[in-house]
């Protein structure tokens, strides 16, 4: 049984924060090579984010087999289910802060660059 149905967290999109920049007389060919740069790094991120989520799901999922393989009273069956929800909270919000780390990094790479080729 499956109890946490794996979604994709972090859809591998366009990196936002370099969308609308590139217009303008400074989108020459070496800041095109720098945001596609930016955006395979960002892309690697979330996949890598993605299967850190999934790992994250089927761990859980284990967990939760193994458990049902004893006799669990109702009450015991209620706290277990409340642990998992616990830890599956927690293991988001890890994934949300490294998630948000990466995008300041890339943003920061991306800021450097504009501030120096102005
Ligand atoms: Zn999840
Ligand atoms: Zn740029
Ligand atoms: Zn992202
Ligand atoms: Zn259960």
């Amino acid at each position: 049984m499956k109890l946490y149905r794996p979604s994709t967290l972090f859809a591998v999109l366009p990196f936002v924060g370099l969308l609308g920049v590139a217009s303008g007389a400074s989108a020459h060919d070496e800041h095109e090579a720098l945001h596609n740069e930016l955006n395979n790094e960002h892309s690697a991120t979330h996949e890598d984010l993605n299967a850190e989520h999934r790992a994250g799901h089927e761990e859980l999922d284990a967990l939760h087999r193994e458990a049902h393989q004893y006799p669990m009273t109702r009450r015991q069956h209620r706290r277990l289910h409340r642990e998992l929800r616990r830890e599956h909270r927690a293991e988001h919000e890890d994934l949300n802060t490294e998630h948000q780390a990466a995008h300041r990094e890339l943003n920061g790479e991306h800021r450097d660059y504009h501030d120096y080729s102005r």
